[in-house]
């Protein structure tokens, strides 16, 4: 894992003023990301500040292992590189954004966020979702099994199931109610119709960097060198279609009709100054199996991360009411680290590709306020959150905005966060 150095001191600004002190994208982050500016067509960029800068105009000042692959309109051949290689085009990018010497010649790369369009980072091959929220399994497992929550697998094997890439999507675009088949507990038979209990999902996702052959796994102690980065990602659901067709083989059409992500690559360069150790295990759970278990992980493997989801519904929008928190917690609430998570996957020989995407699963805290999902906060629908303005939700409506939201805290160092991650739920069609 990469070290501290000079991008991460605290004491470092950029002369592109709205980046010292942005909550987001101060010039201790540097996310990579592909956007169009206005009128022109896809490519790389960082965002500093409320800027862009686009990077298919500074190949020749980068590293040149980096440099020529600065030109297309995805980031996986970059995603794949050595992390040593993206290092060093980080600590160029620091100084050519912290010396004013540079400014001049990159004034004109320089493209005002707000009217650029943000586009998925990378190609992404395979997209995984994992389920490593354990508050998160307890309170949904309490809904079928109240006295049996966990199944007894869970904390021996971090579960996850094969998603969809080809409907992953970045925060902006809208999603689209599914149509499929529901039945309520006290109907006899089911009904093809719009989702009547669509909900969202916080969670973090992880870009994958090198991949491996497949056949060779990935031993624990090598995970983070095929871990580029990370982004926010909200695996919509629909939990009446879930709960009709879950069994026996998992998730399907609830899940892969829409998957919504922050369109930065927040780099785990960026993170080093924010790991911890990942939380103990309650007395009496065993410890991981030795191919999961690696003491540096367990010393570095955690995060401190603040993540937060809001709700805007239609009717506060067009009143201009502010988007309303429905949790606040921490991403330490994970019982597997994202090393386990990746060892985990490639474990068997499954081959993991440079742009690949894997979700953690939700990211409940144990506390009522940090649900990571409204299944959890209504209780399965029983008791609706109430709005300052006097509407009600167990699930989505139509209209409504759910943004997904973290930050990056640690004593010492500037915080970072990772933009949004937002999309309005359209009507069914
Ligand atoms: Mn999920």
């Amino acid at each position: 894992m990469s070290a501290i150095d000079e991008t991460h001191d605290p004491a470092r600004t950029s002369w592109i003023d709205s980046a010292n002190g942005h909550p987001d994208f101060p010039i201790q982050n540097l996310p990579l990301g592909i956007f169009s500016p206005p009128a022109h067509h896809a490519r790389p960029g960082v965002a500093i500040g409320d800027m862009i800068l686009d990077l298919s105009g500074v190949g020749a000042l980068l590293p040149p292992a980096v440099g020529h692959l600065l030109t297309g309109t995805t980031l996986n051949r970059l995603l794949g590189l050595p992390a040593a290689d993206r290092v060093a085009m980080r600590r160029r990018l620091s100084e050519l954004l912290s010396d004013p010497a540079h400014r001049s010649t990159l004034e004109p790369l320089l493209h005002r966020a707000e009217e650029c369009i943000l586009h998925l980072p990378a190609a992404i091959g395979d997209y995984t979702d994992f389920y490593v929220g354990i508050h998160h399994a307890t309170n949904v497992g309490k809904q079928f099994r109240p006295d049996n929550p966990l199944l007894p697998n869970y904390k021996y094997v971090p579960i996850g199931y094969h998603g969809r890439a080809s409907s992953v999507r970045p925060s902006g675009v809208a999603v689209m109610r599914p149509n499929g088949q529901r039945k309520a507990p006290d109907e006899d038979v089911p009904s093809f119709g719009p989702s009547r209990r669509l909900d969202y999902e916080l969670e973090l996702g992880i870009w994958v960097g090198q991949g491996n052959e497949l056949g060779h796994p990935i031993p624990i102690g090598e995970a983070h060198r095929h871990i580029a980065g990370y982004c926010l990602l909200n695996d919509w659901s629909a939990r009446d279609i879930q709960a009709w067709e879950y069994q026996p083989l998992g998730p399907f059409l609830a899940k892969n009709f829409h998957t919504t992500i922050s369109p930065w690559i927040v780099t785990a360069e960026a993170l080093v100054p924010f790991r911890l150790p990942q939380p103990s295990r309650p007395e009496g759970d065993p410890p991981p199996l030795p191919y999961l278990f690696d003491a540096s992980d367990q010393r570095r493997g955690a995060f401190a991360l603040e993540l937060e989801v809001c709700i805007a519904t239609a009717r506060m929008r067009s009143e201009g009411d502010a988007p309303v928190p429905l949790s606040r917690g921490s991403a330490t609430n994970m019982y597997w680290t994202m090393a386990q998570i990746l060892t985990h996957h490639a474990s068997n020989g499954c081959n993991l590709q440079p742009g690949d995407l894997i979700g953690t699963g939700t990211i409940s805290a144990a506390e009522a306020g940090g649900l990571g999902s409204l299944l959890e906060i209504s209780q399965g629908g029983k008791m609706p959150v109430s709005l300052p303005n006097g509407e009600t939700r167990a699930f989505l409506a139509d209209g409504d905005e759910v943004t997904l939201r973290a930050s990056a805290r640690a004593a010492d160092y500037v915080p970072i966060g990772f933009g949004a991650c937002s999309a309005v739920i359209l009507p069914a069609p």
